[in-house]
């Protein structure tokens, strides 16, 4: 049996911590080591420099990435990041991620990530416009409806993706709604995606909980992370009853114990864009955050927040990962330990959003568009029959609810990329 032999493109600790988790997986079933590197390591990846005229008339060259982890089980599928820690190594594990996720929910899809290293809050919105226009024309020939479907993920949006979409069928000479999900309705976007993942995270709380029998009007919530996935996350879990006492984003938070007014807070970021001196509660911090007595602790902003720091001082019974790599390895040792929380795993916690985004292409290529709740019933459905797999796979192995997740989503790639074999 060969070793792979990998440089250190991709060196970072999410990347690394993305390895740590295949590798425990791999383990637990027993991979053949035949199969192991090739479902390990990312297929390929796209680095592209994009020169975008400022403003001022200068020229400023950002630089983006894409990495398609694995095409072997359709088009390769994953947002694109814009943020100004983005890391190629960060890209590679996010589209890892993508791969466990696509597979375990049972999508037709490879796993795939972009970024590029941006602060968009930094430009204006022709720079923006500029800059995802040049990022799409670059991966013009490694993008498509039938190759790689990217989508929103941190620091894009809606309005991002109809550019991008738009610059994609500028180029093949046709309308090409299925290159991209996540578009404005306008575009081919599908009812019910910009909300899908956070309404997803909230479905899979409440199943969580009435398996707790935990009343979900009893129910206390933190969010760490107030952008689509968390603020969509508190919209549904209010709507089901329950009470929101913290939110945060990257400039503090707010706590309230006796409940945070959701649409005030929503009200005051539209205006003022961050949560800072809001004042619907005491003002707190993203570590104390994460800290608070509370029944569900959703972390829905950026990896490694969980660490071996606080993983023991958590003091509630549902961490659910809307975020994706939330947690460290080393806080998942603690957390296994930790029989009073559940834990729903970011790749199935997060997943509604992939699902619709599956939905939205499915739309697009058949030109016969869903009602919000069909997709919604759809999603639902989804999801109910992902976390039943996720549970049976953890009460027959005695895994912990991560390692069911990555088993499963882990176990399908490697089963098809077996089936179809080496080439030559
Ligand atoms: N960026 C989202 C995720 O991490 C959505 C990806 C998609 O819809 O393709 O799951």
């Amino acid at each position: 049996m060969s070793k792979a032999i990998i440089s250190s493109l991709y060196d970072s600790d999410v990347f690394k911590m993305a390895c740590r988790q295949f590798d425990q997986a791999a383990d637990a079933i027993s991979l053949p080591e035949a199969i192991r590197d090739r479902t390990k390591y990312p297929r390929r990846c796209m680095a592209v420099t994009l020169p975008v005229r400022r403003k001022d008339g200068s020229v400023t060259v950002f630089e983006g990435y894409r990495v398609q982890h694995n095409v072997s089980t359709g088009p390769s599928k994953g947002g694109i990041r814009f943020h100004q820690d983005v890391t190629i190594g960060e890209v590679a594990a996010l589209a890892m991620w993508m791969s466990w996720k696509c597979s375990l929910v049972g999508l037709p899809y490879g796993g795939a990530k972009g970024g590029v290293i941006v602060d968009p809050k930094q430009l204006s919105e022709s720079e923006l416009e500029h800059l995802s226009r040049r990022y799409m024309q670059e991966m013009v020939n490694f993008v498509g409806p039938h190759m790689d479907v990217p989508a929103p993920d941190v620091g894009t949006n809606e309005k991002i993706m109809g550019w991008m979409m738009d610059t994609y069928s500028t180029h093949v000479g046709h309308l090409s709604p299925a290159v991209v999900t996540g578009k404005p309705i306008a575009l081919g976007g599908s009812q019910g995606r910009r909300e899908a993942t956070g309404a997803g995270v909230a479905y899979l709380i409440k199943k969580y909980l009435e398996d707790m029998k935990v009343p979900i009007n009893k129910a206390t919530v933190a969010i760490q992370g107030f952008g689509n996935v968390g603020s969509e996350t508190a919209i549904a879990l209010e709507n089901f009853g329950a009470k929101i006492i913290a939110i945060s984003d990257y400039t503090g938070g707010i706590h309230n114990a006796k409940g945070i007014n959701i649409k005030k807070a929503l009200a005051y970021i539209q205006y003022a864009k961050v949560l800072k001196d809001f004042d619907g509660g005491q003002p707190i911090s993203n570590e104390d955050l994460l800290e608070l007595k509370c029944t569900v602790l959703v972390p829905a902003a950026l990896e490694r927040v969980i660490t071996d720091k606080n993983a023991a001082k958590l003091k509630c019974r549902v961490l659910a990962e809307a975020a994706n790599g939330p947690t460290t390895n080393a806080a998942d040792k603690i957390l296994e330990k930790r029989d009073d929380i559940e834990l729903i795993p970011d790749v199935l916690c997060n997943s509604g959003g992939v699902i619709v985004s599956y939905f939205e292409w499915l739309q697009n290529l058949s030109n016969f568009y869903w009602t919000r709740d069909e997709v919604l019933e759809k999603l639902y459905g989804m999801l109910d029959k992902a976390k039943d797999a996720v549970d049976a796979q953890k009460r027959k192995f005695k895994f912990s609810r991560r390692l069911a997740a990555l088993t499963l989503g882990i176990g399908r790639v490697a089963e098809a990329k077996a089936a179809r074999g080496l080439f030559p």
